[in-house]
């Protein structure tokens, strides 16, 4: 059985911390979860998009030269990244978009930072044909144009957000308040394993049709498995990984934290490693997050955009607590390292977000006995870092090219004006 919250609680941490004016959202959305978990009809619309939507079951890949060069455990590699729109997010979202259309509601809010989220959440809801709005940060607007211009041609609204730092935190306090206001006709679909109960609950079992597959795939190969590794930013594609091992403690579970340029305050995002984060109340739910003695906003730093949010799932959080998972956190140049690595040698190119839990797994493999497995989270694929890989791996010719799309834009040539 999978570990589910008790009244939304994970022991200490989870809760549900609304204002009085989305009670009856939550409450409402919570009980159409239970529901339509145990519908036949729903589950089988479910299976059905993940099967032809999604392209699942996703391969899980014997990793053999990384398991050479490493000289220790077996590598498998679990590739999420196979899956429509590149990564594990449209798993939750596709789950609560069909949700939502079930309620009956017609219109779909998310928030994003990165914009991989609004990415899945915009596709889901072309594909499920909702209204679909997304409230990101205007300064990660400005700096996530490919993923905004994603969003737009699945037809989403992308609204840029003005308030406090005008990123991730500012987006879901905005999607809050358009929920608030519209709950009636509208869905907010809420991107990682946190926020408000019952929404850890929700994207991790949405999400925990990665975890079901890998047990499969490993009983019907003989695959013993030794540990699994994830990355963790929020927590969902950890949690979704995890989940139907929580209860089988023979088999370990490390999470990878962002750990950015190094130790300092302010260098990294990480919340289970080292003492910087707080147990606090953020945004809906209490679990560790990087604020001041004042509860304002630590700063964060990651070469992931995936992995550098202040907050974390309320059951992760509790699971590293009482040792349940072991975290580590991960620093930029490791993560780079790891996508080289799994690229050259594997023909895989891990999105830097799962390049987290490929390092941490790089640093484990000698330690494991070679008759057993280490299975890696490929959470997302590397094609969106390009904009971040390409000027590091090769900064000058990246600049010329850029120079060159400057120039050809700003002569207008080659522009398909007619479309
Ligand atoms: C968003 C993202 C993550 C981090 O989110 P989680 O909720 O921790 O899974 C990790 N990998 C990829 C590819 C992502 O897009």
């Amino acid at each position: 059985m999978y570990i589910t919250s008790e009244n939304g609680f994970f022991g200490d941490y989870g809760g549900s911390y609304v204002p009085e004016i989305l009670r009856t959202a939550v409450d409402e959305l919570a009980v159409a979860f239970e529901k339509y978990m145990k519908d036949p009809e729903f589950l089988a619309e479910l299976k059905e998009l993940q099967r032809d939507y999604i392209g699942r079951e996703t391969p899980l890949m014997f990793a053999r030269k990384a398991t050479e060069l490493l000289g220790g455990g077996q590598i498998y590699i679990k590739l999420e990244g196979l899956a429509n729109t590149g990564a594990h997010k449209i798993n939750n979202a596709i789950g609560q978009v069909l949700l939502a259309k079930k309620m009956g509601k017609t219109r779909i809010i998310a928030e994003t930072g990165a914009g991989q989220h609004g990415v899945a959440t915009a596709a889901a809801c072309a594909k499920l044909g909702m209204e679909c709005v997304v409230y990101q940060g205007e300064v990660d607007v400005r700096r996530q144009q490919p993923n905004v211009a994603s969003m737009e041609l699945y037809g989403a609204k992308v609204v840029a957000v003005k308030n406090g730092s005008r990123t991730l935190k500012d987006a879901v306090n905005e999607a809050m308040r358009d929920w608030a206001t519209n709950f009636e006709t509208t869905h907010y679909c809420l991107g990682s394993a946190l926020g408000p109960a019952p929404f850890p609950d929700i994207v991790r079992t949405f999400q925990s049709i990665i975890g079901q597959e890998v047990k499969q795939q490993a009983a019907e190969r003989g695959i013993k498995i030794d540990s699994l590794v994830a990355c963790v930013g929020g927590g969902s594609n950890a949690s979704g990984f995890f989940a139907p091992f929580f209860d089988d403690t023979e088999i370990k579970l490390y999470g990878a934290e962002a750990g950015g340029t190094g130790p300092e305050l302010g260098n990294n995002a990480s919340r289970m490693v080292g003492n910087a984060a707080k147990d606090g109340i953020l945004q809906g739910y209490k679990s560790r997050f990087l604020v001041d003695d004042d509860g304002q906003a630590q700063e964060t730093s990651s070469i992931s955009a995936g992995l550098d949010y202040l907050g974390i799932s309320p059951q992760l959080a509790m699971l590293g607590k009482t040792g349940r998972i072991t975290f580590d956190a991960i620093r930029d140049d490791e993560a780079l390292n790891a996508v080289s690595f799994f690229a050259k040698n594997e023909g895989v190119l891990m999105a830097l977000e799962s390049a987290h839990a490929a390092a941490y797994a790089m640093k484990l493999a000698p330690k494991v006995p070679k008759d057993k497995a280490i299975i890696i989270n490929m959470s997302g694929r590397g094609d969106k870092d390009v904009f971040i890989t390409s000027p590091v791996f090769r900064p000058e010719s990246w600049k010329d090219f850029l120079r060159l799309e400057l120039e050809r834009l700003e002569s207008n040539k080659n522009v398909h004006e007619k479309y």
